[in-house]
Parts: structure tokens; sequence; C-alpha cells
């Protein structure tokens, strides 16, 4: 079995102005790809080879000598994950379960925002940042390089890349901006109900 890249969930040119096709070029097709080329080369005649993705991860999560298995696999499973996060004409006010649940967790809508913004803000180099679901409450929570709350048995909902490579061409440094056009256009709010069931 070979893992392979799935196809993104929207034409390449269906996030702009907010996404470039050009950002998407090259996070598709060369960032996501070459994590899957990479996993597939490491796990090659090993006891992985027949696991899935999800297998992959937790068993070589903390796992030293098996640290580049890991990453590779890690963000392979993210960047899927960070596609279906988002879709055309998405962002602003969430409906359904989630709205009521962000509200009874963080008070209101705004206090989510400012908080996942802060979250992600503060993720000091590459990483990700997360809504997620524990013991039955949201929280917030940011992960460095490829790490992944499903590698800790924990449940996200919707995540946010905040490595360069995601934003650079689009927002260059500016990664406030970039949040904001992906709560205000972009976030997927079904999406994002479809993991709280
Ligand atoms: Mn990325």
């Amino acid at each position: 079995m070979t893992i392979a890249l799935p196809n993104l969930p929207y034409d390449k040119k269906a996030l702009e102005p907010h996404i470039s096709s050009r950002t998407l070029d090259f996070h598709h097709g060369k960032h996501h790809n070459a994590y899957v080329t990479n996993l597939n080369k490491l796990i090659e005649e090993t006891d992985l080879a027949n696991k899935s993705l999800e297998d992959i991860i937790k068993e070589t999560v903390n796992d030293a000598d098996r640290a580049g298995i890991f990453n590779n696999a890690a963000q392979v499973w993210n960047h899927t994950f960070y596609w279906q996060s988002m879709k055309p004409n998405g962002g602003g006010l969430p409906s359904g379960d989630i709205a009521e649940k962000i509200n009874a967790d963080f008070g209101s809508h705004e206090d989510f925002i400012s908080q996942f913004k802060n979250a992600a803000l503060t993720q000091f180099g590459s990483g990700w940042a997360w809504l997620v679901l524990k013991n039955n409450k949201l929280e917030i929570i940011k992960t460095a390089n490829a790490d992944t709350p499903i590698a800790h048995g924990i449940k996200p909902l919707v995540t946010v890349d905040v490595w360069e490579h995601a934003y650079y061409l689009d927002y260059q440094n500016a990664r406030g901006d970039y949040l904001d056009s992906f709560f205000k256009h972009l976030i997927n709010w079904e999406f994002v109900n479809s993991n709280l069931v």
C-alpha cells in the first residue's frame, strides 16, 4: 500500500484573492507532495509499509529513531486536514452545534477568534494552530513543526497552517493578516460541524 497525495477539495484558484493559486501550487504540489514522496520512501519494506497513515503517526510519535517517518506522516495528515478546513466563500459566523459550543466554551465568537489568533501568532517558528475537542470541551492548542493532535489522542476540529510556506507568497511576514483572511473568508464551518459529531 502506498500513501497517496489527495487532490485539493477545490480548484487551485478557488480561494483567491485570499490564498493564491501560486501558493497552492507550491503548498499542495510541492510541499504536501514532498511529504508523501518522502514518507513512501521511508516506510518502503518496513513493518509500517502496510499500515494506515493514522497508525504510522501513532506508532512513531516520540520515537527518536523514527522521527523522520513521524514528521513526514504527520505533515501528510495535517495538510489534508488543513485543505478541508477551508472552502471558497467560507468564513464568517458559524451555525449549528459549533456555534452554540463556541459560545458555551469561549463566551463569545469574538473571544474564540481572539484566543485562536493569539495561539497562531505566538507559535514561534513553524507549526499549526488547532481547535480541538478535549473531554467534550472546545480548546485551542498549537503544535510545533509536524506535531499533530491525533498523535496524542486529541480530536481536531479545524486547523490553520502557520508555517511560512502557507502564507509568505501572499502575505509575506504578516501572519496576522493571513489569519484574519482565514476567519473572514476561508474557514469551512460545515467541516468543523462534521468533526464535532
Ligand atoms: Mn504547510
